[in-house]
């Protein structure tokens, strides 16, 4: 491992509040490969690699019906014992259905860290099939700022955010954010109606695991919008929304769970061709040792991505 990304679903993992288990930590990580296992092909010794720690098998029904990372076999393998070690091992399956993309010269180990939560976001937005003009992005963490760069990318004119984190609400504003609100001191949607004649933004895209936000997102959008639901919702958590309004507003609600070797592949091309600024959302560097502190310095969102290196 030459440097490995702490996402919102790790500190989730760890805080015991993440759907799924088992909760392996650690899946943004790029590193050389150091060995290989007998019989295992395409990959060498030396080589700079992204590994993608779930890969689907892409036959199965569930692969078929467009939901690949829903596939049986996606979760049944990972990193062992996670990409925060010094050395982790890939598994063969992961390797043989291509879930390991060289990094070339110009992708260095801190943008490499990139591919998977930039992937997810891709897939996230390929998801959401909405003509949109304007957006918001509730939380502008690293998944809601990759967003916020690929709507606009994409053609968004107009993406606003909502940040409560000084520092985040800064990068926001700095990658393009037409206007960020604090959700704890304005009524952000009445914000984003002001900003719309009244109408609402065609597209909410909530990047964050707090479940309030996924109610304001409902509020913010246009009749017929769509909110799609990027972070992992807390468990255990209650929906204030009257649900009337999905059909009488035609209001769509789209999740997006992680990505697939289409969308790793993207997202390496755009960080290598630097469509998409990376390398600015690192503010904090730290060792293996010091993990504990990058933890309580991600929850309380005083960083916009920390990275852990050896
Ligand atoms: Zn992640
Ligand atoms: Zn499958």
């Amino acid at each position: 491992m030459e440097a490995c990304g702490l996402c919102g679903s790790d500190l989730e993992k760890i805080r015991g509040s993440y759907t799924a288990a088992p909760p392996v930590i650690g899946h943004e990580a790029v590193g050389v490969v150091a060995d290989v296992g007998s019989g295992v092909s395409g990959i060498r010794r030396g080589s700079r690699v992204f590994p993608h720690h779930h890969v689907p098998c892409g036959e199965c029904a569930t692969c078929r019906g467009e939901s690949p990372t829903m596939c049986p076999d996606y979760r049944s393998t990972n990193l062992e014992p996670g990409g925060f070690a010094e050395f982790f091992r890939v598994p063969r399956w992961n390797v043989a259905h291509g879930g390991v993309l060289r990094l070339p010269p110009a992708v260095d180990f801190e943008r490499g860290t990139f591919i998977e939560p930039l992937a997810c976001a891709i897939r996230a937005l390929d998801r959401a099939r909405v003509r949109a003009r304007s957006a918001i992005v509730l939380g502008a963490g690293p998944m809601g700022l990759l967003s916020l760069q690929l709507l606009r990318l994409r053609g968004v004119r107009r993406v606003f955010a909502s940040e409560v984190s000084p520092v985040r609400s800064k990068a926001a504003r700095t990658l393009g954010a037409a206007a960020v609100w604090n959700p704890k001191s304005e009524d952000l949607v009445a914000a984003a109606k002001k900003e719309t004649r009244g109408a609402g933004v065609d597209l909410a895209v909530v990047a964050t695991g707090h479940v309030p936000a996924i109610a304001q997102g409902l509020r913010a959008v246009r009749a017929g919008g769509v909110v799609l639901l990027l972070g992992v919702p807390e468990i255990g958590g209650h929906l204030d929304f009257d649900p009337s309004e999905f059909v009488t507003r035609e209001v769509s609600v789209i999740p997006s769970n992680a990505a697939t070797e289409s969308e790793t592949r993207q997202a390496l091309s755009l960080i290598a061709l630097g469509k998409v600024d990376v390398a600015s959302l690192v503010t904090h560097r730290f060792h293996l040792a010091e993990f504990p502190r990058a933890v309580s310095m991600a929850e309380r969102a005083e960083c916009v991505k920390a990275l852990i290196t050896p």
